[in-house]
């Protein structure tokens, strides 16, 4: 009995999507690269912390799934005109920029960025404020592991009154799926996801109910990438380690 709630609890923190053959693994906002290697490597790590017969059973249901190798797995295309398609659900939704020349600029560091406009458009630094090439965009990427990261732009619903209101009849919310995309759900809501650490440091009690902006503004920097280049660098760097060990 116990069992089958666990069961159930684990099965709700993530889909599997036939359309794409991708396990999109909601409950962290990344889908999970195929085999059972990753898939085990990736569930015994908090916040998940599975492990012995739930995490058996678990590795055997993923393996009756039919998966598409991570590089070759499609972006969503563009909505009609050209604009870029609407943020897939439960991939987490990040920040980033566009580059406005090309559609290879895409990045999520300010300095990444510089450097793709000077080297690949040679505009400096200083000109971005007179005829900015660039913007900021909301970003979305399937794997979160570098050599797989590969960014689209999307476009949130509820930016598009006109179109939340057409859908409303058919009882969509936008700002529900934004929501949905952008909270940090309490851990309690996930039983395989309550683990002792989260309890005792009293993180989940810190978290839960917050949205990522307020989350991302509580330990957010100055945006100046130019007057101190070293500790940008360390950002980058501990990114890329934390998104590595988390998928
Ligand atoms: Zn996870
Ligand atoms: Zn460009």
């Amino acid at each position: 009995m116990a069992d089958d709630i666990e069961w159930r609890a684990v099965q709700q923190t993530f889909v599997y999507k036939p359309e794409l053959q991708v396990l999109l693994y909601t409950a962290c906002g990344l889908c999970l690269r195929p085999g059972p290697q990753s898939w085990t490597r990736h569930l015994r790590q908090p916040p998940h912390g599975l492990g012995g017969a739930p995490l058996k059973r678990l590795v055997e249901l993923f393996q009756t799934y039919r998966l598409q190798d991570p590089s070759v797995v499609a972006a969503p295309s563009p909505r009609s005109g050209g604009a870029p398609p609407f943020a897939v659900p439960g991939l987490r939704l990040l920040d980033g920029f566009e580059c406005l020349a090309c559609p290879a600029g895409l990045t999520r560091n300010p300095q990444a960025r510089d450097l793709h406009l000077s080297r690949a458009h040679q505009q400096k630094p200083a000109q971005h404020k007179k005829t900015p090439l660039w913007r900021a965009c909301k970003l979305q990427t399937y794997f979160a592991e570098n050599r797989l990261i590969r960014y689209f732009v999307v476009a949130l619903k509820s930016d598009h009154p006109r179109l939340a209101e057409d859908e409303a009849n058919q009882g969509i919310s936008y700002e529900e799926e934004k929501a949905a995309t952008n909270i940090v759900y309490g851990f309690g809501s996930h039983r395989s996801a309550v683990i002792l650490w989260l309890q005792r440091t009293g993180i989940k009690d810190c978290l839960k109910g917050l949205d990522k902006e307020q989350i991302q503004a509580s330990f957010s920097l100055f945006k100046d990438a130019d007057s101190k280049p070293e500790l940008f660098l360390i950002l980058e760097v501990m990114d890329k380690i934390f998104s590595e060990a988390h998928s």
